[in-house]
């Protein structure tokens, strides 16, 4: 059991596919909020798994593809592998599903290094109106935003997303 963020309690189930003939494994609850610690991290988990819900659609794909795996923000490439394949995250901006319902489209996913997106699905990287990536702690500027020809961000997203900071509890 949950509360969600309208105050209603959520009973959550976690499906598992039971194959013919094998035993089906015990029934455990979830516990969305495990290790969470303080009501922030309490706040980023949720904001987060919401994320993670459509990170290899279409959409992430192509905006990688755009940026050839390059973070948007401090553009590093990682390297993973001895042929040289690249390592980035889809990053949306603003969060998909409930209750943030932001959209799977380009305009609202950025090309991000695993560091820059974790800081951005936190509040601790926000975009200006100009498109400059700021400290969404100090406010202070870090970065301007790396945008491709065919990428066109959409700055309603940036500013859900600061809005969505701006009433952090901690
Ligand atoms: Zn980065």
């Amino acid at each position: 059991m949950t509360v969600g963020q309208e105050g209603f309690r959520i009973c959550q189930f976690k499906l598992l596919k039971i194959v013919p003939g094998q035993v089906p494994p015990p029934r455990q609850p979830v516990d969305p909020l495990a290790g969470a610690e303080t009501t922030f991290e309490e706040q980023a988990r949720r904001y987060i798994s919401q994320d993670r819900l459509v990170r290899d659609s279409r959409v992430a794909v192509a905006v990688k593809k755009l940026y050839d795996n390059t973070c948007q923000i401090c553009r590093e490439r990682l390297i993973v592998s001895p042929a040289g394949e690249a390592y980035s995250e889809a990053a949306h901006i603003q969060a998909v599903g409930k209750p943030h319902h932001g959209a799977d489209r380009l305009e609202n996913v950025l090309c991000l290094c695993p560091n820059c997106h974790a800081l951005l699905d936190r509040g601790a990287l926000q975009l200006t109106d100009d498109f400059h990536v700021i400290n969404g702690v100090t406010g202070q500027f870090r970065a301007v935003l790396a945008q491709v020809k065919g990428h066109n961000i959409g700055i309603e997203f940036a500013r859900k997303h600061r809005e969505r900071w701006a009433n952090r509890l901690q």
